[in-house]
């Protein structure tokens, strides 16, 4: 191909106060630049949207430093090498890395975030969702820190996005009960029906908890949290002895201006002699090939089926994103840029 001369980026243009929309973004166009020695230039294929992101538009200390204004803004993604000057890839290679949301990026492979060479037989598409970080985070947090054994009881929330999908799926193969809790009929009838999740909670037809004590009336043993707040509370009031609450992540709170107050319920930690953790996924990386060829193997047995939600266009990225806090994604939300 010819090298293109003009990328299309989305710069942070102001930092969110409440609910994101897409005025927190300015679309800009700038010149594709040269590259040094050790660099690689890179075509975006997907972006992946994730609901951290929401964190990284904030400026406040957390895990990764945020993005500032005016900076393309971070998106993991998977793009094809289209020139190399780096001893490390070559042109024609898939890479993963942050390339944000942008068509072309400059990457310098071997460097902290700096690209890394995937094998190119393996469908970007799956690399980007049940192979990638979600499917990873559902395999750590779920058997890691859930530590699901057969016959117990597992509850998903976000059960029908990336994470929460394949985590209560992986609790199925383990031989456990599983209950997902989603927003919706649909979702809910996906659940059970592709998904092979046991029941299905509809958690906007209101009172989770009396819907849980009919469908898991022992109680819950591993809870995987995907949303927090009052879906959070509603569990943590039924769990079992001995329970494991993995916290993943707290969505419903993501687009607050000030955290909500709760949870209520955590005496029952106390009296249930019960764990809730939490956990980064990035501290895994050293296991991620392990986990990888055990989804996989999964996913080629039919045993673990994923779903994508992708939307086309790098001119779509904020719609994307903002699909995630209104539960329009069904899956793993994807952009795909080229
Ligand atoms: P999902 O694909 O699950 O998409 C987000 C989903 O959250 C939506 O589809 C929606 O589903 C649900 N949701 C949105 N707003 C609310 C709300 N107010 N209350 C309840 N549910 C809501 O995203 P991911 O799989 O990428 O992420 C899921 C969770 O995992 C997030 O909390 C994320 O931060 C966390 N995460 C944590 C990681 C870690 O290292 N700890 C790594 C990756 C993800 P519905 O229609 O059912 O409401």
């Amino acid at each position: 191909m010819t090298r293109p001369t003009r990328n299309k980026q989305w710069v942070l243009a102001k930092r969110p106060h409440g609910m994101i929309s897409e005025a927190n973004w300015q679309l800009k166009e700038t010149a594709v630049p040269p590259l040094a020695d050790g660099e690689a230039l890179v075509q975006t294929l997907y972006l992946s949207c994730d609901p951290t992101m929401r964190g990284w538009m904030e400026d406040r200390p957390s895990y990764l430093p945020p993005v500032g204004i005016g900076e393309v803004m971070r998106a993991g993604s998977i793009g094809r090498v289209i020139e190399s000057r780096s001893p490390l890839v070559a042109v024609g290679d898939h890479v993963e890395g942050m390339a944000g949301w942008q068509q072309y990026s400059v990457i310098k492979p071997g460097t902290p975030f700096g690209g890394t060479k995937l094998p190119k037989e393996t469908d970007p598409l799956l690399l980007m969702g049940v192979l990638g970080i979600t499917g990873l985070t559902a395999y750590f947090g779920l058997l890691d820190l859930g530590q699901p054994k057969a016959g117990e009881t597992v509850v998903v929330s976000g059960a029908a996005g990336a994470t929460g999908s394949i985590a209560g799926q992986i609790a199925r193969i383990q031989g456990c009960k599983v209950i997902g809790i989603a927003g919706g009929p649909d979702k809910c009838a996906w659940l059970t029906k592709e998904a092979r999740f046991d029941a299905a909670i509809d958690y906007k037809r209101g009172d989770v908890g009396a819907q849980l004590r009919e469908l898991a009336p022992q109680g819950v043993d591993v809870y995987f949290d995907n949303v927090g707040g009052e879906i959070l509370d509603a569990v943590l009031e039924q769990i079992r002895l001995k329970a494991r609450v993995v916290l993943c992540g707290g969505i419903s709170a993501y687009n607050e201006v000030a955290p909500p107050p709760g949870p209520r319920n955590l005496m029952k930690l106390v009296i249930q002699r019960a764990r809730m953790e939490g956990f980064i996924i990035i501290d895994y990386a050293a296991r991620f090939g392990e986990a990888r060829a055990k989804l996989k193997s999964w996913v080629d047995s039919g045993e673990l089926v994923h779903q994508e939600d992708v939307v086309a266009g790098i001119e779509n990225a904020p719609a994307a994103l903002l699909r995630l806090f209104s539960g329009k994604n069904l899956g793993k939300q994807l952009v795909k840029v080229s």
